[in-house]
């Protein structure tokens, strides 16, 4: 029988006493893509750009290499016990609360 912890306070979560939450978290850059330009631009030259590419890839070093194709999309999961389920939905950011909302009148 699998056993699963909170990945936030850690405790082990007992399905006979509590539900797990499943996080899942995606990150990726918001790229707006133009299907149709990008098979026109496609036709015939698919080649060409693929050689390019090619010797792109060739002159990068491993690290260059890794750094190239890293767009910044990530995939996060969490595993969470109720308790914290009800924390991260109320502040999903961890951001601190922000007092300053209210003005003071200094
Ligand atoms: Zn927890």
């Amino acid at each position: 029988m699998l056993h699963y912890s909170c990945d936030l306070c850690q405790r082990p979560i007992d399905p006979q006493l509590g539900i797990r939450h499943v996080v899942k978290i995606s990150v990726f850059p918001a790229v707006e893509t133009h299907d149709d330009e990008f098979t026109s631009c496609c036709e015939g030259a698919c080649e060409d750009h693929l050689d390019d590419m090619q010797d792109l890839l060739e002159r990068l070093e491993e690290q260059d290499l890794a750094a190239f194709l890293d767009d910044g999309t990530r995939s996060l999961r969490f595993d969470l016990c109720d308790a914290c389920r009800q924390r991260f939905l109320r502040n999903p950011l961890g951001t601190k609360p922000n007092k300053s909302l209210t003005f003071s009148d200094n």
